[in-house]
């Protein structure tokens, strides 16, 4: 069995860079162990914003009368919002494999591993191929923490199956996942803490920002231990004690479940990697150069695998940049405007640089900050609640960084990356007519503040 290129993985780099390859005309088959989709379509970015959907028309609708709408009875049932879930992820992955066959792709189920640079192995049979694509991405890390092998914590897949509400939750680590879900537990009326090592919560997202978001979660009754590590686990009668330490010593809390969710590393085993001698970092992973070529003539990496940013669209991304890259295209990957997101309610996003980041490279910038009430839509939207949105511009008007907390943060944020990544001058970008009303003008409004100084 021969095939142009041969794909490890079918998540979101895996399934992209078949379907990508397959449409140009090349013969590929892509090996999925589990389900295609990866930890995306599974368990990851597409079933954690359906049960966060879910949490947030349940809020809504509680607080309907502040919008003049009377409701009388709101009530929420778990297992239908988890039936709920699994109906989407169905639809989504069916849809996935459509279009890999309506593109010709050989999908194999099993788990695959590389024998050497030129053929992979699966449920016993050798096959041979041009190019060999890694995308077998991240796994969830737990900590070496006393306790962790004999007390029943979850992980965000435990979390994602849950049908029944836990009376309280503790989430180690308060990371985009750890808040996610201690958003939509917090929703639906579970006792959550957080607990973070950090200072502050959502690590690499602005600052003030996330201390915003930390204090509205914290007056919808969320605890928040910073500066906090968790020490040991164990079982009790009255369900999981979380021990940890803070600058005011050691303590205890009991929660009836604990969420793990410190963070995810790439996959290093049950691939071949070993029979590979590709260049590693030294944390393991795999190196890649902007074509998302390894050391090893024809042997790709794209995703998680390479521990770049761990988001879908990232890995998306890298995906369409080595098969084009095969195909003998000119083009590169470019990380200067990734995006990240918290669906949170209100969600929060950001994309380039922090004042943090530019700080610490020294680089002069200007901070225009502006309430999300600048925005008719939003005010219209959004009884009694507030946000901000940050634009940084470079001395000479260069668009270097976005950051909005505020519904939809998620959407409005794209027009900043295009702008981040284009490296626009606020100059340019002050000319783009944005229809009004909607939140996004926000941001054109920003760029008014840098050209006209106030
Ligand atoms: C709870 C949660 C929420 C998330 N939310 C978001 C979000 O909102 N937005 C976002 O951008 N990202 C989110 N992510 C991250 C996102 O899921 C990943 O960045 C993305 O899935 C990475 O894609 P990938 O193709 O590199 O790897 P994966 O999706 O991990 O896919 C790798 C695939 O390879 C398969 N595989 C591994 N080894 C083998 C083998 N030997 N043989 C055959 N198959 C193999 C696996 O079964 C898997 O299906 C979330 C992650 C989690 C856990």
């Amino acid at each position: 069995m021969k095939y142009q290129v041969a794909i490890i993985g079918g998540g979101p780099a895996g399934y992209t860079a078949a379907e990508t390859a397959g449409k140009a005309g090349l013969s590929v088959v892509l090996f999925e162990k589990q389900n295609v989709g990866g930890v995306c379509l599974n368990e990851g970015c597409i079933p954690t914003k359906t049960l966060l959907y879910s949490a947030k028309v349940y809020d809504q609708a509680r607080q309907a009368q502040k919008y003049a709408v009377g409701v009388k009875e709101v009530s929420f049932d778990l297992p239908k919002i988890i039936a709920r879930k699994q109906k989407v992820v169905r639809k989504l992955t069916l849809g996935i494999k459509a279009r890999l066959t309506a593109c010709g792709v050989t999908l194999v189920q099993g788990e695959a591993r590389a024998t050497d640079a030129r053929h992979v192995e699966c449920g016993g049979e050798m096959y041979e191929c041009e190019r060999l694509l890694l995308c077998a991405g991240s796994e969830t890390f737990v900590p070496p923490l006393p306790g962790t092998d004999t007390v029943a914590y979850w992980t965000h897949r435990d979390a994602l199956e849950c049908k029944t509400l836990p009376q309280s939750l503790a989430v180690i680590g308060g990371g985009v996942i750890g808040m996610e879900f201690a958003s939509f537990f917090n929703s639906l009326g579970t006792k959550v803490t957080v607990i973070e090592m950090m200072p502050e919560i959502l690590g690499g997202m602005d600052r003030e920002l996330s201390c915003q978001l930390r204090d509205l979660y914290a007056k919808k009754g969320v605890r928040f231990l910073t500066d906090t590590r968790v020490t040991s686990l164990a079982q009790t009668d009255e369900g999981i004690s979380v021990t940890y330490e803070n600058g005011e010593g050691a303590s205890s809390l009991t929660a009836e479940r604990v969420l793990m969710s410190v963070g995810r590393r790439p996959v290093t085993h049950g691939f071949g990697l070993e029979n590979l001698p590709v260049e590693r970092d030294g944390r393991g992973r795999v190196r890649v150069d902007a074509r998302m070529r390894t050391s090893l003539p024809g042997v790709y990496a794209c995703g998680d695998l390479t521990g770049h940013s761990l988001l879908a669209h990232t890995a998306v991304r890298e995906a369409e940049v080595a098969v084009r890259d095969i195909l003998g295209k000119d083009d590169t990957m470019s990380y200067r405007a990734i995006p990240a997101v918290v669906y949170t309610n209100p969600e929060i996003a950001g994309v380039g640089e922090t004042e943090d980041s530019l700080a610490a490279k020294g680089i002069a910038f200007r901070t225009v900050k502006l309430p999300m009430t600048y925005s008719g839509r939003f005010v219209a939207e959004n009884e009694g609640f507030n946000g901000l949105c940050k634009l940084l511009a470079g001395e000479d008007g260069t668009v270097l960084g976005a950051h909005i907390l505020g519904n939809p943060a998620s959407e409005i944020i794209t027009l900043a990356t295009m702008a981040v990544e284009l490296k626009l001058n606020v100059k340019d970008w002050n000319k783009v007519v944005f229809p009004h009303p909607t939140v996004g003008e926000i941001l054109r409004e920003e760029t008014g503040v840098v050209i006209n100084g106030h």
